[in-house]
């Protein structure tokens, strides 16, 4: 993508690293020798559309969960840091109509330490959350339904069908612009005037355009290359941002469930097996793809044990998945 990464959470942790190694004193480049940052989180859609996260962030030694956290760094430490990154972390947006606009987090900002005593609800000793109580919020995630209201559960192909769409006119309006913002454009060749209209234009009669295969548009970013021809080798700013793609979840494209990799192992293991959960129709929804896979939460929300039938399944597909893996290991030892 076209400079730097437009993504406000990435440049939020970045800043979260930049403001804790300045209150630590340590020069930026040296904080990964003193501590590790790691974070999950959850989107969630809002009612009103906007995405809100729950995101758990810990500050361990420089070796992770099993490392003394420095003495430095506190709760306070880090909930001023994090207050800091969530004030001034911005993003550029890509050109529309010849102006970019200033993306930020909204104002609204809730920090809870977790205490200790919170934090074996979803983690082992070691710091590492385990199956079970992971299992038990993604449980309660997932039968929240998170997407399905706010959003759409099937991607948008057509003008029509965002027409037949049953949702508030307020949402129409954010998937209508998505769709609208990722339009095709006027070829530049056979309408350089940049006017083409599919019934009635004529352009398909004139003589054959390549680029447009006498279409009378082109992507953006076929325009974007003619524009830019060093930048062959990306896309348009705008169409980067598949916001096409991602119409129906109202232009959300970032992932629903995510971590840092330090939070990852136990999470990439559910993975493997989503398929039996009840939820995956939502994950699949919601675009979590193999590579970005991770989940995490609001720890503060979790309790020990299985409260509905959903997350007794939940578990118990865990554990037969965990059975099965022993068995799989055990015939691969007995080959050898
Ligand atoms: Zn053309
Ligand atoms: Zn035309």
């Amino acid at each position: 993508m076209a400079g730097p990464r437009r993504d406000l959470w990435h440049r939020f942790a970045t800043y979260l690293k930049r403001y804790l190694a300045h209150a630590a004193g340590l020069p930026q480049r040296l904080f990964a020798e003193h501590a590790r940052l790691s974070f999950a989180k959850v989107a969630e859609f809002q009612r009103r559309g906007v995405i809100h996260f729950h995101a758990v962030i810990r500050l361990d030694g420089p070796e992770g969960a099993g490392d003394a956290t420095p003495g430095w760094a506190t709760s306070d430490v880090l909930t001023d840091a994090i207050r800091l990154a969530h004030a001034n972390t911005a993003i550029t947006s890509p050109e529309v109509d010849g102006r970019t606009w200033e993306l930020a987090f909204g104002e609204q900002i809730d920090i809870r330490p977790i205490r200790p005593a919170d934090a074996g609800q979803v983690e082992d000793d070691r710091g590492v959350i385990t199956d079970d109580r992971l299992a038990s919020y993604v449980a309660k995630y997932a039968t929240k339904g998170t997407g399905k209201s706010e959003a759409v559960d099937r991607r948008i192909r057509t003008q029509a069908d965002i027409d037949r769409l049953k949702v508030t006119e307020h949402h129409r309006r954010i998937i209508q612009t998505a769709w609208d913002l990722a339009a095709p454009v006027p070829c530049p060749d056979c309408h350089p005037e940049g006017f083409h209209t599919a019934e009635g234009c004529g352009c398909e009669q004139a003589q054959y355009c390549a680029t447009c295969n006498n279409g009378g548009e082109v992507t953006r970013t076929v325009l974007w290359h003619r524009l830019h021809p060093e930048q062959v080798d990306k896309p348009d700013p705008l169409d980067a941002l598949k916001l096409r793609h991602w119409a129906h979840m109202l232009a959300f494209r970032g992932h629903f469930l995510s971590k840092s990799r330090y939070y990852s192992v136990p999470f990439r293991q559910i993975r493997d097996d989503r398929r039996q959960y009840r939820h995956e129709e939502v994950l699949t929804e919601l675009g979590v793809t193999d590579d970005s896979i991770t989940v995490i939460n609001d720890w503060s929300l979790v309790s020990v044990g299985h409260r509905t039938p959903e997350e007794r399944e939940l578990a118990a597909a865990i554990a037969e998945r965990q059975r099965e893996a022993r068995k799989h290991r055990h015939s691969i030892e007995r080959k050898d």
